[in-house]
Protein backbone atom coordinates (compact mmCIF):
# COMPACT_ATOMS: atom_id res chain seq x y z
CA UNK A 1 0.00 0.00 0.00
CA UNK A 2 1.95 3.09 1.53
CA UNK A 3 4.85 1.51 -0.79
CA UNK A 4 3.26 3.54 -4.05
CA UNK A 5 4.06 7.03 -2.57
CA UNK A 6 7.23 8.19 -2.60
CA UNK A 7 7.39 11.02 -0.09
CA UNK A 8 9.11 11.03 2.93
CA UNK A 9 7.11 9.41 5.66
CA UNK A 10 5.86 6.38 3.69
CA UNK A 11 6.74 2.91 5.41
CA UNK A 12 7.47 0.27 2.46
CA UNK A 13 5.02 -3.02 3.09
CA UNK A 14 6.45 -6.53 2.40
CA UNK A 15 4.49 -9.34 2.51
CA UNK A 16 5.87 -13.15 3.30
CA UNK A 17 4.59 -15.91 3.23
CA UNK A 18 6.82 -18.70 4.44
CA UNK A 19 5.42 -20.53 7.65
CA UNK A 20 6.46 -19.57 11.39
CA UNK A 21 7.60 -22.30 13.78
CA UNK A 22 5.32 -21.72 16.51
CA UNK A 23 7.02 -20.79 19.98
CA UNK A 24 5.39 -21.63 23.67
CA UNK A 25 2.90 -18.86 24.72
CA UNK A 26 3.62 -19.68 28.60
CA UNK A 27 5.04 -16.59 29.39
CA UNK A 28 2.72 -13.96 27.34
CA UNK A 29 2.00 -12.10 30.63
CA UNK A 30 5.10 -12.09 32.21
CA UNK A 31 6.96 -9.30 31.05
CA UNK A 32 4.13 -6.80 30.99
CA UNK A 33 5.08 -4.95 34.18
CA UNK A 34 8.24 -4.53 32.47
CA UNK A 35 6.96 -1.32 31.21
CA UNK A 36 6.75 0.63 34.58
CA UNK A 37 9.84 2.18 36.45
CA UNK A 38 9.82 0.01 39.45
CA UNK A 39 7.84 -3.18 40.32
CA UNK A 40 7.22 -5.27 43.20
CA UNK A 41 8.07 -8.75 43.25
CA UNK A 42 4.41 -9.38 44.17
CA UNK A 43 3.05 -6.77 41.00
CA UNK A 44 5.99 -9.03 38.86
CA UNK A 45 4.50 -12.70 39.54
CA UNK A 46 0.70 -11.13 39.73
CA UNK A 47 -1.87 -12.67 36.53
CA UNK A 48 -2.64 -10.49 33.69
CA UNK A 49 -6.83 -10.57 35.09
CA UNK A 50 -9.14 -8.45 33.48
CA UNK A 51 -11.72 -9.58 36.71
CA UNK A 52 -12.95 -6.14 37.48
CA UNK A 53 -13.53 -5.47 33.56
CA UNK A 54 -15.51 -7.84 33.49
CA UNK A 55 -17.54 -7.58 36.05
CA UNK A 56 -18.24 -3.79 35.17
CA UNK A 57 -18.86 -4.49 31.14
CA UNK A 58 -21.31 -7.38 32.07
CA UNK A 59 -23.17 -4.45 34.42
CA UNK A 60 -23.17 -1.54 31.87
CA UNK A 61 -24.86 -4.55 28.99
CA UNK A 62 -27.61 -3.46 31.27
CA UNK A 63 -27.43 -0.18 31.32
CA UNK A 64 -26.47 1.16 27.59
CA UNK A 65 -26.40 -1.05 24.08
CA UNK A 66 -23.67 -3.41 23.89
CA UNK A 67 -22.52 -2.08 27.31
CA UNK A 68 -20.43 1.12 25.39
CA UNK A 69 -21.30 4.51 24.31
CA UNK A 70 -19.36 3.75 21.04
CA UNK A 71 -19.80 0.82 18.76
CA UNK A 72 -16.22 -0.02 18.12
CA UNK A 73 -15.28 -0.15 22.21
CA UNK A 74 -16.85 -2.96 22.52
CA UNK A 75 -14.64 -5.25 20.90
CA UNK A 76 -16.82 -7.06 18.66
CA UNK A 77 -14.47 -7.61 16.26
CA UNK A 78 -11.46 -8.64 18.20
CA UNK A 79 -13.23 -11.03 20.52
CA UNK A 80 -13.00 -11.04 24.70
CA UNK A 81 -14.92 -8.35 26.40
CA UNK A 82 -13.45 -4.99 26.68
CA UNK A 83 -10.86 -3.19 29.14
CA UNK A 84 -12.75 -0.95 31.78
CA UNK A 85 -10.41 2.40 32.15
CA UNK A 86 -9.46 4.17 35.13
CA UNK A 87 -6.77 6.66 34.12
CA UNK A 88 -4.54 7.94 31.84
CA UNK A 89 -1.35 9.61 31.59
CA UNK A 90 1.33 10.54 28.65
CA UNK A 91 1.41 7.77 26.58
CA UNK A 92 -0.01 5.08 29.56
CA UNK A 93 -3.47 3.87 30.22
CA UNK A 94 -4.80 2.03 33.19
CA UNK A 95 -7.46 -0.15 33.57
CA UNK A 96 -9.41 -0.61 36.80
CA UNK A 97 -8.04 -4.01 37.57
CA UNK A 98 -4.50 -1.89 37.51
CA UNK A 99 -3.28 -3.33 33.98
CA UNK A 100 -1.16 -0.59 32.47
CA UNK A 101 -0.54 -0.15 28.80
CA UNK A 102 1.43 1.62 26.31
CA UNK A 103 -1.69 3.26 24.46
CA UNK A 104 -1.88 3.71 20.50
CA UNK A 105 -5.56 4.22 20.41
CA UNK A 106 -5.00 8.13 22.44
CA UNK A 107 -8.43 8.69 22.13
CA UNK A 108 -9.18 7.88 19.09
CA UNK A 109 -6.69 10.80 17.87
CA UNK A 110 -6.96 13.71 19.83
CA UNK A 111 -4.25 12.77 22.78
CA UNK A 112 -1.29 13.64 20.04
CA UNK A 113 0.68 15.55 22.70
CA UNK A 114 0.08 12.69 25.17
CA UNK A 115 -2.97 12.06 27.94
CA UNK A 116 -3.52 14.15 30.71
CA UNK A 117 -0.82 16.92 30.17
CA UNK A 118 0.02 18.88 33.16
CA UNK A 119 -0.23 21.93 30.92
CA UNK A 120 -3.53 21.48 29.65
CA UNK A 121 -4.41 20.58 32.82
CA UNK A 122 -3.31 23.32 34.47
CA UNK A 123 -5.21 25.42 31.86
CA UNK A 124 -8.18 23.96 32.22
CA UNK A 125 -8.14 24.51 36.26
CA UNK A 126 -7.66 28.10 35.44
CA UNK A 127 -10.67 28.27 33.27
CA UNK A 128 -12.82 26.15 35.06
CA UNK A 129 -12.79 28.75 38.03
CA UNK A 130 -14.41 31.52 35.37
CA UNK A 131 -17.25 28.88 34.39
CA UNK A 132 -17.61 25.85 32.04
CA UNK A 133 -20.21 27.29 29.55
CA UNK A 134 -21.91 31.25 28.65
CA UNK A 135 -23.80 30.30 25.72
CA UNK A 136 -22.17 33.16 24.12
CA UNK A 137 -19.28 34.53 22.70
CA UNK A 138 -16.11 34.66 24.86
CA UNK A 139 -12.44 35.46 23.86
CA UNK A 140 -11.08 31.84 23.84
CA UNK A 141 -13.20 31.41 20.75
CA UNK A 142 -11.26 33.78 19.00
CA UNK A 143 -8.21 32.84 20.13
CA UNK A 144 -8.36 28.91 18.84
CA UNK A 145 -10.21 30.38 15.47
CA UNK A 146 -6.84 32.38 14.82
CA UNK A 147 -5.16 29.59 15.33
CA UNK A 148 -6.43 27.06 13.17
CA UNK A 149 -6.91 29.73 10.72
CA UNK A 150 -3.62 30.55 10.57
CA UNK A 151 -2.47 26.47 10.46
CA UNK A 152 -5.03 24.84 7.67
CA UNK A 153 -4.25 26.47 4.59
CA UNK A 154 -7.74 26.38 3.35
CA UNK A 155 -9.67 27.69 5.93
CA UNK A 156 -10.21 31.28 6.35
CA UNK A 157 -13.38 31.40 8.13
CA UNK A 158 -14.28 28.73 10.70
CA UNK A 159 -16.96 27.45 13.12
CA UNK A 160 -16.99 25.31 16.35
CA UNK A 161 -19.38 22.22 16.75
CA UNK A 162 -19.04 19.80 19.54
CA UNK A 163 -17.98 16.18 17.58
CA UNK A 164 -16.62 15.52 14.10
CA UNK A 165 -20.19 13.56 12.87
CA UNK A 166 -21.82 17.58 13.79
CA UNK A 167 -18.68 19.40 11.53
CA UNK A 168 -19.67 16.69 8.84
CA UNK A 169 -23.44 17.33 8.96
CA UNK A 170 -22.69 21.01 8.76
CA UNK A 171 -20.37 21.29 5.88
CA UNK A 172 -22.43 18.73 3.75
CA UNK A 173 -25.42 21.27 4.29
CA UNK A 174 -23.01 23.95 3.51
CA UNK A 175 -21.89 22.83 0.58
CA UNK A 176 -25.63 21.81 -0.87
CA UNK A 177 -26.47 25.55 0.03
CA UNK A 178 -23.66 27.19 -1.50
CA UNK A 179 -23.75 25.06 -5.10
CA UNK A 180 -27.42 24.68 -5.07
CA UNK A 181 -26.74 20.96 -5.88
CA UNK A 182 -27.49 17.88 -3.75
CA UNK A 183 -25.71 14.85 -5.21
CA UNK A 184 -22.44 14.26 -3.34
CA UNK A 185 -19.58 11.92 -3.79
CA UNK A 186 -18.04 9.79 -0.66
CA UNK A 187 -15.56 6.69 -1.01
CA UNK A 188 -16.20 3.07 0.11
CA UNK A 189 -14.68 2.67 3.57
CA UNK A 190 -14.41 5.98 4.69
CA UNK A 191 -16.11 7.76 7.41
CA UNK A 192 -17.72 10.83 8.03
CA UNK A 193 -19.59 10.65 11.28
CA UNK A 194 -22.62 9.33 11.86
CA UNK A 195 -25.16 11.37 10.04
CA UNK A 196 -27.85 9.59 8.10
CA UNK A 197 -26.73 11.09 4.14
CA UNK A 198 -22.72 9.58 5.43
CA UNK A 199 -23.97 5.63 6.21
CA UNK A 200 -23.49 4.39 3.10
CA UNK A 201 -20.27 2.05 2.62
CA UNK A 202 -18.72 4.18 5.61
CA UNK A 203 -15.74 1.80 7.30
CA UNK A 204 -16.65 -1.76 8.36
CA UNK A 205 -20.44 -1.21 8.07
CA UNK A 206 -22.37 -3.28 5.82
CA UNK A 207 -21.49 -2.35 2.16
CA UNK A 208 -24.69 -2.36 -0.14
CA UNK A 209 -25.29 -1.11 -3.21
CA UNK A 210 -26.19 2.75 -2.39
CA UNK A 211 -28.37 1.29 0.46
CA UNK A 212 -28.42 2.49 3.89
CA UNK A 213 -26.17 1.02 6.03
CA UNK A 214 -27.95 1.53 8.86
CA UNK A 215 -31.64 0.63 9.94
CA UNK A 216 -33.57 4.14 10.14
CA UNK A 217 -31.40 5.88 7.71
CA UNK A 218 -34.50 6.86 5.15
CA UNK A 219 -33.40 6.04 1.87
CA UNK A 220 -34.58 9.34 0.85
CA UNK A 221 -31.58 10.68 2.61
CA UNK A 222 -28.61 8.21 1.14
CA UNK A 223 -30.34 8.97 -2.51
CA UNK A 224 -27.95 11.64 -3.18
CA UNK A 225 -25.17 10.04 -1.39
CA UNK A 226 -22.95 8.61 -4.88
CA UNK A 227 -19.67 6.23 -3.91
CA UNK A 228 -16.90 5.73 -5.38
CA UNK A 229 -13.50 3.34 -4.19
CA UNK A 230 -11.24 5.11 -2.44
CA UNK A 231 -8.14 6.17 -4.88
CA UNK A 232 -9.77 5.29 -8.17
CA UNK A 233 -10.16 8.59 -10.11
CA UNK A 234 -12.00 6.88 -13.29
CA UNK A 235 -14.76 6.36 -11.07
CA UNK A 236 -15.30 9.53 -10.13
CA UNK A 237 -15.10 10.63 -13.46
CA UNK A 238 -17.79 8.07 -14.46
CA UNK A 239 -19.74 9.68 -11.72
CA UNK A 240 -19.08 13.03 -12.99
CA UNK A 241 -20.08 11.99 -16.45
CA UNK A 242 -23.48 10.58 -15.09
CA UNK A 243 -24.46 13.39 -12.90
CA UNK A 244 -23.40 16.16 -15.38
CA UNK A 245 -24.41 19.41 -13.14
CA UNK A 246 -25.91 17.62 -9.98
CA UNK A 247 -22.66 17.25 -7.72
CA UNK A 248 -22.22 19.47 -4.68
CA UNK A 249 -19.16 17.94 -3.73
CA UNK A 250 -16.43 15.17 -3.31
CA UNK A 251 -15.83 14.80 0.84
CA UNK A 252 -12.92 12.27 1.94
CA UNK A 253 -10.62 11.49 4.07
CA UNK A 254 -7.26 12.95 3.00
CA UNK A 255 -5.61 9.35 4.44
CA UNK A 256 -7.98 7.02 5.01
CA UNK A 257 -8.21 5.87 8.80
CA UNK A 258 -11.61 4.16 8.85
CA UNK A 259 -10.96 0.93 6.94
CA UNK A 260 -7.22 0.57 8.34
CA UNK A 261 -4.14 3.39 6.81
CA UNK A 262 -4.46 3.68 3.31
CA UNK A 263 -3.18 6.48 1.81
CA UNK A 264 -3.85 8.27 -1.49
CA UNK A 265 -2.15 7.80 -4.76
CA UNK A 266 -0.67 11.10 -5.53
CA UNK A 267 -2.51 11.56 -9.15
CA UNK A 268 -5.78 10.31 -7.14
CA UNK A 269 -5.77 13.57 -4.56
CA UNK A 270 -4.23 15.82 -7.62
CA UNK A 271 -7.34 14.24 -10.01
CA UNK A 272 -10.33 14.71 -7.48
CA UNK A 273 -8.88 18.70 -7.11
CA UNK A 274 -8.94 18.88 -10.77
CA UNK A 275 -12.20 17.56 -11.36
CA UNK A 276 -14.16 19.56 -8.61
CA UNK A 277 -12.85 22.42 -9.99
CA UNK A 278 -13.30 21.87 -13.96
CA UNK A 279 -17.55 21.02 -12.42
CA UNK A 280 -18.52 23.27 -10.17
CA UNK A 281 -18.01 21.51 -7.51
CA UNK A 282 -16.63 21.83 -3.97
CA UNK A 283 -13.98 19.85 -2.54
CA UNK A 284 -14.23 18.75 0.92
CA UNK A 285 -11.08 17.48 2.75
CA UNK A 286 -12.54 15.49 5.91
CA UNK A 287 -9.71 15.74 8.31
CA UNK A 288 -11.28 15.23 11.57
CA UNK A 289 -8.37 12.51 12.14
CA UNK A 290 -5.58 13.78 9.89
CA UNK A 291 -5.40 17.19 10.80
CA UNK A 292 -2.94 18.80 13.35
CA UNK A 293 -1.50 14.89 13.21
CA UNK A 294 0.02 14.42 9.16
CA UNK A 295 1.27 18.32 9.89
CA UNK A 296 0.82 21.34 11.98
CA UNK A 297 -1.50 22.02 8.64
CA UNK A 298 -2.97 18.45 8.25
CA UNK A 299 -2.92 16.56 4.91
CA UNK A 300 -3.34 19.48 3.36
CA UNK A 301 -0.04 20.64 3.83
CA UNK A 302 1.52 17.27 3.83
CA UNK A 303 0.20 17.20 0.48
CA UNK A 304 0.02 20.47 -0.94
CA UNK A 305 -3.57 20.40 -2.53
CA UNK A 306 -5.85 22.65 -1.16
CA UNK A 307 -9.65 21.92 -0.45
CA UNK A 308 -12.16 24.46 -0.64
CA UNK A 309 -13.92 23.00 3.10
CA UNK A 310 -12.41 21.49 5.75
CA UNK A 311 -13.44 19.19 8.98
CA UNK A 312 -11.75 19.35 11.83
CA UNK A 313 -12.19 17.49 15.36
CA UNK A 314 -10.16 15.38 17.23
CA UNK A 315 -6.91 17.14 18.17
CA UNK A 316 -8.53 20.82 18.01
CA UNK A 317 -10.31 19.54 21.33
CA UNK A 318 -7.23 18.57 23.06
CA UNK A 319 -9.26 15.42 24.36
CA UNK A 320 -12.60 17.39 25.39
CA UNK A 321 -15.68 17.36 22.96
CA UNK A 322 -14.98 19.39 19.53
CA UNK A 323 -15.67 19.84 15.90
CA UNK A 324 -15.18 22.30 13.55
CA UNK A 325 -15.58 23.06 9.61
CA UNK A 326 -14.46 26.15 7.81
CA UNK A 327 -13.04 26.67 4.31
CA UNK A 328 -13.45 29.43 2.29
CA UNK A 329 -14.83 33.45 3.33
CA UNK A 330 -17.36 33.21 0.21
CA UNK A 331 -18.78 29.70 1.55
CA UNK A 332 -18.40 30.05 4.64
CA UNK A 333 -20.47 33.52 5.00
CA UNK A 334 -23.23 31.44 4.09
CA UNK A 335 -23.60 30.14 7.77
CA UNK A 336 -25.99 32.03 9.87
CA UNK A 337 -25.71 34.56 10.92
CA UNK A 338 -24.08 35.86 8.45
CA UNK A 339 -25.79 34.09 5.85
CA UNK A 340 -28.97 31.74 5.57
CA UNK A 341 -27.45 28.27 5.93
CA UNK A 342 -28.50 27.11 9.46
CA UNK A 343 -26.41 25.63 11.86
CA UNK A 344 -25.81 25.98 15.48
CA UNK A 345 -25.20 24.21 19.08
CA UNK A 346 -25.69 24.85 22.83
CA UNK A 347 -22.25 24.09 23.72
CA UNK A 348 -20.43 25.00 20.53
CA UNK A 349 -17.36 27.25 21.09
CA UNK A 350 -17.33 26.78 25.09
CA UNK A 351 -14.43 27.86 27.30
CA UNK A 352 -13.29 24.51 28.39
CA UNK A 353 -13.11 22.79 24.37
CA UNK A 354 -11.39 25.80 23.40
CA UNK A 355 -8.71 25.98 26.36
CA UNK A 356 -7.57 22.36 25.94
CA UNK A 357 -7.27 23.00 21.91
CA UNK A 358 -5.44 26.10 22.51
CA UNK A 359 -2.95 24.34 24.59
CA UNK A 360 -2.81 21.57 22.76
CA UNK A 361 -1.91 23.46 19.15
CA UNK A 362 0.28 25.54 21.31
CA UNK A 363 2.51 22.22 22.10
CA UNK A 364 2.12 20.97 18.43
CA UNK A 365 3.28 24.29 16.95
CA UNK A 366 7.10 24.18 18.99
CA UNK A 367 9.62 23.25 16.37
CA UNK A 368 10.04 19.53 16.07
CA UNK A 369 6.85 17.95 17.20
CA UNK A 370 6.28 16.51 13.63
CA UNK A 371 9.98 15.24 13.19
CA UNK A 372 9.42 13.86 16.21
CA UNK A 373 6.09 12.12 15.30
CA UNK A 374 7.48 10.85 12.61
CA UNK A 375 10.63 9.40 13.67
CA UNK A 376 9.09 7.22 16.48
CA UNK A 377 6.26 6.56 14.23
CA UNK A 378 8.44 4.78 11.52
CA UNK A 379 10.53 3.05 14.36
CA UNK A 380 7.01 1.48 15.67
CA UNK A 381 6.12 0.34 12.13
CA UNK A 382 8.96 -0.76 10.55
CA UNK A 383 9.65 -2.85 14.10
CA UNK A 384 6.59 -4.63 13.83
CA UNK A 385 6.47 -5.38 10.06
CA UNK A 386 9.95 -6.71 10.42
CA UNK A 387 8.69 -8.75 13.47
CA UNK A 388 5.85 -9.70 11.01
CA UNK A 389 8.52 -10.79 8.35
CA UNK A 390 10.61 -12.62 11.02
CA UNK A 391 8.04 -14.55 12.14
CA UNK A 392 6.43 -15.95 8.38
CA UNK A 393 3.26 -13.81 8.61
CA UNK A 394 2.01 -11.93 5.44
CA UNK A 395 1.63 -8.41 6.26
CA UNK A 396 1.82 -4.85 5.15
CA UNK A 397 1.66 -1.06 6.54
CA UNK A 398 2.55 2.07 6.20
CA UNK A 399 3.00 5.79 8.56
CA UNK A 400 2.52 9.36 8.01
CA UNK A 401 3.48 11.08 11.03
CA UNK A 402 1.74 10.10 13.70
CA UNK A 403 -0.51 7.97 12.08
CA UNK A 404 -0.09 4.11 10.75
CA UNK A 405 -1.61 0.84 10.46
CA UNK A 406 -0.86 -2.56 8.77
CA UNK A 407 -2.97 -5.52 7.42
CA UNK A 408 -2.69 -9.03 7.77
CA UNK A 409 -2.39 -9.45 3.93
CA UNK A 410 0.62 -9.49 1.32
CA UNK A 411 -0.86 -6.19 0.09
CA UNK A 412 -0.63 -3.84 -1.72
CA UNK A 413 -3.85 -2.08 0.06
CA UNK A 414 -5.79 1.10 -2.20
CA UNK A 415 -9.17 0.60 -1.07
CA UNK A 416 -11.53 -0.71 0.87
CA UNK A 417 -11.99 -4.24 -0.75
CA UNK A 418 -8.00 -4.77 -0.32
CA UNK A 419 -8.31 -3.97 3.65
CA UNK A 420 -11.01 -6.40 3.38
CA UNK A 421 -8.51 -8.98 2.76
CA UNK A 422 -6.17 -8.96 5.88
CA UNK A 423 -7.02 -11.91 7.93
CA UNK A 424 -9.05 -10.30 10.79
CA UNK A 425 -9.16 -13.30 12.92
CA UNK A 426 -5.44 -12.82 12.92
CA UNK A 427 -5.23 -9.43 13.92
CA UNK A 428 -8.13 -10.46 16.86
CA UNK A 429 -5.64 -12.93 18.13
CA UNK A 430 -2.97 -9.91 17.83
CA UNK A 431 -4.78 -7.68 19.43
CA UNK A 432 -5.20 -9.97 22.31
CA UNK A 433 -1.87 -10.89 22.68
CA UNK A 434 -1.14 -7.93 22.55
CA UNK A 435 -3.13 -6.87 25.17
CA UNK A 436 -1.63 -9.52 27.19
CA UNK A 437 1.50 -7.83 27.03
CA UNK A 438 0.83 -4.90 27.75
CA UNK A 439 -0.06 -2.75 24.51
CA UNK A 440 -3.36 -1.22 24.15
CA UNK A 441 -4.29 -1.10 20.08
CA UNK A 442 -7.14 -0.19 18.40
CA UNK A 443 -9.75 -2.76 18.91
CA UNK A 444 -10.51 -3.30 15.16
CA UNK A 445 -8.37 -4.00 12.13
CA UNK A 446 -10.33 -1.49 10.27
CA UNK A 447 -8.87 1.69 12.30
CA UNK A 448 -5.71 3.64 12.31
CA UNK A 449 -3.33 3.75 15.18
CA UNK A 450 -1.84 6.78 16.73
CA UNK A 451 1.21 7.56 18.40
CA UNK A 452 1.87 10.91 20.31
CA UNK A 453 4.32 13.55 21.78
CA UNK A 454 4.82 11.66 24.86
CA UNK A 455 5.88 8.20 23.26
CA UNK A 456 9.38 7.70 24.09
CA UNK A 457 11.62 5.25 21.82
CA UNK A 458 12.36 3.05 25.14
CA UNK A 459 7.88 2.28 24.80
CA UNK A 460 8.48 1.91 21.14
CA UNK A 461 10.93 -0.91 21.66
CA UNK A 462 8.94 -2.51 24.07
CA UNK A 463 5.86 -2.82 21.63
CA UNK A 464 7.95 -4.30 19.09
CA UNK A 465 9.39 -6.37 21.40
CA UNK A 466 5.86 -7.71 22.08
CA UNK A 467 4.74 -7.64 18.99
CA UNK A 468 7.54 -10.36 18.41
CA UNK A 469 6.44 -12.45 20.94
CA UNK A 470 2.89 -12.58 20.16
CA UNK A 471 3.40 -13.29 15.98
CA UNK A 472 5.94 -15.77 16.84
CA UNK A 473 2.90 -17.59 18.78
CA UNK A 474 -0.40 -17.03 16.89
N1 LIG B 1 -14.67 11.95 10.30
C1 LIG B 1 -13.61 11.16 10.51
C2 LIG B 1 -12.55 11.06 9.46
C3 LIG B 1 -13.49 10.42 11.69
O1 LIG B 1 -12.45 9.61 11.86
C4 LIG B 1 -14.50 10.53 12.66
C5 LIG B 1 -14.45 9.76 13.96
N2 LIG B 1 -13.53 8.79 14.08
C6 LIG B 1 -15.59 11.38 12.41
C7 LIG B 1 -15.63 12.08 11.23
C8 LIG B 1 -16.67 11.55 13.42
O2 LIG B 1 -16.20 12.21 14.54
P1 LIG B 1 -16.93 12.07 15.96
O3 LIG B 1 -16.71 10.67 16.43
O4 LIG B 1 -16.25 13.10 16.81
O5 LIG B 1 -18.36 12.37 15.75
Amino acid sequence: MAATLTGSGIALGFSCSAKFSKRSSSSSSSNRRCIKMSVSVEEKTKKFTLQKSEEAFNAAKNLMPGGVNSPVRAFKSVGGQPVVMDSAKGSRIRDIDGNEYIDYVGSWGPAIIGHADDEVLAALGETMKKGTSFGAPCLLENVLAEMVISAVPSIEMVRFVNSGTEACMGVLRLARAFTGKQKFIKFEGCYHGHANSFLVKAGSGVATLGLPDSPGVPKAATSDTLTAPYNDIAAVEKLFEANKGEIAAIILEPVVGNSGFITPKPEFIEGIRRITKDNGALLIFDEVMTGFRLAYGGAQEYFGITPDLTTLGKIIGGGLPVGAYGGRRDIMEMVAPAGPMYQAGTLSGNPLAMTAGIHTLKRLSQPGTYEYLDKITKELTNGILEAGKKTGHAMCGGYISGMFGFFFTEGPVYDFSDAKKSDTEKFGKFFRGMLEEGVYLAPSQFEAGFTSLAHTSEDIQFTIAAAEKVLSRI
